[in-house]
């Protein structure tokens, strides 16, 4: 729970506030940018929300927030923005919410889907959130982008029996995992799914390419709100910079429109334009 004793200053007075115990993950500020701003190493209030619409995303970045760092002054239930989550994002594609502190804040998705579900990376466990996959049918997969974004899997895959997918060289962090993937050629799951090894953040990363549509890119590529355009992570590539853009000039083999990342912001465009933002990323990636 959020402590009022150590809001941060930058806070505007008034219903919603930041404590100290902010990791900078950017959650907030992608659920509800007219509330939150970054203030250089953690989130602020920057402007109260007004009305109600702007109220429930505030309260959703509340119910996201992995470190609980966000609080509200006097007596407000967060319970009735609770039911948003899943977060429908398009068609059968929704962000799960209830980011975990353990991923340091990614984000994580469920896709329905007639022959299974698919959670992509993991929320915090939640029974509430549990209940709500099970209402959609549960989970059949798992996919885990990479060891940095495993959180509470475990937990859901026995829940529902999903069986974890990962590859071999991140399976460590993730002990029983079901499905260990294997050198860097692509994976089919039936017709819709398609997993792609991307090494380079870590070197067992991989992306999931969704209906030829759909890229969760888990660390590998994200938009940038401040530079205005996809960027691969440079200050957070744990295993080899020259090998991520490798693995980011294969993408350019896909016509995907949208790319749903678990840190930086997702981005939709035709796929046309997504060619063009990709190259673009490859060039600036050569040049860091
Ligand atoms: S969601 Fe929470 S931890 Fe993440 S930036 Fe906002 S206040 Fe900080």
């Amino acid at each position: 729970m959020a402590n009022a004793l150590k809001k941060v200053p930058e806070n505007q007075p008034g219903e919603f506030f930041v404590d100290s115990s902010c990791i900078d993950c950017d959650t907030c500020r992608q659920l509800a940018p007219s509330t939150f701003a970054d203030a250089g190493e953690y989130s602020y209030v920057r402007s109260q929300p007004v009305g109600e619409d702007e109220r429930r995303l505030a309260l959703r970045a509340l119910l996201a927030c992995p470190t609980s760092s966000i609080g509200t002054t006097g007596k407000v239930s967060a319970r009735e923005a609770m039911d948003d989550f899943p977060l429908p994002i398009t068609e059968e594609v929704f962000y799960c919410g209830f980011n975990a502190e353990a991923s340091f804040g990614a984000n994580s998705y469920f896709i329905h889907h007639p022959e299974g579900n698919w959670l992509i990376d993991a929320p915090r466990f939640l029974p509430f959130l549990a209940k709500k996959f099970e209402a959609m049918g549960g989970l059949r997969y798992i996919f885990l982008t990479h060891r940095d974004d495993v959180a509470d899997a475990g937990k859901y895959a026995e829940r529902f029996g999903a069986e974890r997918v990962i590859h071999r060289a991140d399976a460590d962090a993730a002990p029983g995992a079901e499905i260990l993937l294997e050198g860097e050629a692509p994976c089919p799951f039936g017709n819709d799914f398609l997993v792609l090894p991307t090494p380079g953040h870590t070197r067992g990363h991989c992306v999931l390419l969704y209906r030829g549509r759909f890229l969760f890119t888990g660390d590998h590529l994200a938009y940038s709100r401040a530079r205005g355009h996809l960027i691969a992570f440079r200050n957070a590539n744990w295993y080899s910079w020259p090998e991520t853009i490798r693995s980011m000039e294969k993408l350019q083999d896909y016509d995907f429109g949208w790319v749903l990342p678990g840190h930086g912001e997702r981005l939709h465009l035709p796929a046309s334009e997504m060619r063009a933002q990709l190259r673009r990323a490859i060039e600036w990636m050569k040049s860091r």
